[in-house]
């Protein structure tokens, strides 16, 4: 995914509880929710979650 920020770099959230760090993907609502929230932690250091399609920015 792109980063919601617009600092126009590429997100990669690996769905694999093989790996150390993973995502779990939800549907609701027919929208994506991801969890937990994404912290970047290289780059513009975005923090958020993706509820229901959206995105929330945590402060
Ligand atoms: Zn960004």
């Amino acid at each position: 995914m792109m980063c919601p920020c617009g600092c126009g770099e590429v997100i990669e959230l690996s769905l694999s509880p093989d790996s150390k760090t993973y995502w779990t993907l939800g549907i609701e609502a027919g929208r994506p929710t991801l969890h937990p929230s994404v912290w970047r932690n290289t780059g513009c250091r975005s923090h958020f979650w993706v509820r229901r399609g959206r995105v929330h920015w945590v402060l």
